[in-house]
């Protein structure tokens, strides 16, 4: 029966499609880590909407609450309401003492890259300059501004004529050092590069109105920044009077054990733009907090119908209760910890396995060569077809899609996790052979 729904797919729908592609699953039904097909069969889910379902699909008790909404009303517009307020202070709460009085909200539309270019917009407003720092290997969303912040070549290859504007740094994506340097020594040398050229006025590269920066690339591969490559960034920002506009739409909500990631880089960001969790159960919502400072931009500079949806408002307030309830955190801690370590061992048995990356429950494989060290993308593939067959979903990204990715939800249990690793455990040995 898939396939039926599957090839309707494809006499209907655009050639844009990607997950069916990789995925030939017509769902069902989702609850939990879980997701049924039509057919009956159930898997685990370790892809849970690209991320965007910290406590899996449909729990109960969001999903009452958004029944709860849909009673009440749905459609605001720009007018307050209970709910939104709710969403605005548990917001808040979520931020670092220190820096709430600071942020301020604004809701961009329905998804991330709605957050990406009103972030823009408010740099270039504020500062008066018209340029866009950002990093090799980044994904900031599909629209034509946030594709062309975003460093991942491909998808911006087959679409001529991309915005200008954008200056790309190298990011520490060290296993394959985009500085061509040994990657024991290149701890410092992103940092570098990106300090003296933006300091120099020879280098080439005016003063930006923003730095845009994922704290760990996600579709770029799970792959965590360095510590004093981050620093570097925002010292260097700080220095220059440059906003610096960190992308949590997928690290957010506690995706990398802390509620957002700069906290782990003990940085203060300017602007944080979040999305995709902040639906709760997978309602679409984006909105970036920002330095009150900035709020220098016209009324009307970023504006739209569906801009801050009630029922994601509702969503994400009952999701984040539970996430507090059940301490949420602390499970990431724990599961990231046994799953990294259970990934280690399954490296040291299957030498295609050329690195174990990933902070909290943003993990990644990186797929390769074990002789020559190149990115196998085919086997990446062969890797993710296999663990299907065998019940559980994975993600496939990175440079040359050479990167299996696993983003369960941040509530799974333990049982649930060696499930799964075993299952990636007999992928990767059935796509050697
Ligand atoms: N930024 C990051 C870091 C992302 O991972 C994504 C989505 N993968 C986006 C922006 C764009 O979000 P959306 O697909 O909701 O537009």
């Amino acid at each position: 029966n898939s396939a039926r729904y599957l090839a309707n797919q494809v006499a209907t729908e655009s050639n844009a499609r990607t997950y069916p592609r990789r995925l030939p699953v017509a769902v069902a039904a989702a609850y939990g880590p879980y997701l049924e097909d039509v057919d009956g069969n159930v898997f685990i889910d370790f892809l849970t909407g690209a991320g965007a379902l910290p406590i899996g699909h449909s729990h109960p008790y969001v999903v009452e609450a958004v029944e709860r909404q849909l009673r009440t009303h749905v459609h605001g517009l720009d007018l307050p309401t209970e709910i939104r307020w709710q969403f605005v202070e548990r917001h808040r709460e979520l931020l670092p003492e220190r820096m709430r009085n600071r942020m301020k909200i604004h809701f961009c539309g329905p998804t991330g890259a709605n957050a990406v270019e009103a972030a823009m917009k408010l740099c270039k407003a504020h500062t008066g300059r018209s340029t866009i720092v950002s990093f090799q290997g980044g994904f900031h969303g599909s629209t034509h501004g946030a594709m062309a912040v975003s460093g991942l070549v491909a998808p911006k290859e087959a679409v001529p004529g991309q915005l200008g504007g954008v200056h790309f740094f190298p990011y520490p994506y060290c296993l394959r050092c985009p500085l061509g340097l040994n990657p024991r020594s290149c701890e410092t040398n992103c940092a570098t590069l990106l300090r003296t050229s933006l300091h120099n006025d020879y280098g080439g590269v005016p003063r930006p109105a923003a730095i845009i920066l994922e704290l760990v690339q996600g579709e770029g591969g799970a792959v965590p920044a360095t510590t004093s490559f981050v620093r570097t960034v925002a010292e260097t920002a700080k220095e220059l009077d440059i906003p610096l506009v960190v992308d949590e739409v997928q690290t957010g909500y506690g995706r990398t054990g802390t509620w957002w990631a700069f906290e782990q880089y003990d940085i203060e960001p300017d602007v944080i733009l979040m999305s995709k969790a902040a639906g709760g159960i997978g309602l679409p919502v984006a909105a970036m907090m920002y330095d009150r400072r900035l709020d220098t931009w016209a009324s009307g500079t970023h504006i739209g119908t569906f801009r801050g949806h009630q029922l994601a408002f509702a969503a994400s307030v009952a999701t984040l209760e539970v996430m507090r309830r059940e301490d949420v955190l602390a499970n990431v801690a724990r599961q990231s910890r046994s799953a990294l370590a259970e990934l280690e061992r399954i490296a040291v048995r299957h030498p295609s396995v050329l690195e174990v990356r990933g902070l909290g429950l943003m993990l990644g494989l990186e797929i390769g060569d074990p002789a020559t060290g190149a990115p196998d993308g085919d086997r990446a593939a062969r890797i993710q077809a296999e663990a299907l067959r065998r019940g559980l979903i994975v993600e496939v990204g990175g440079h040359r899609s050479a990167v299996v990715r696993l983003l369960p939800p941040l509530n799974v249990t333990h049982t649930v996790v060696s499930a799964a690793l075993r299952v990636l455990d007999e992928a990767i040995a059935e796509a050697e052979v």
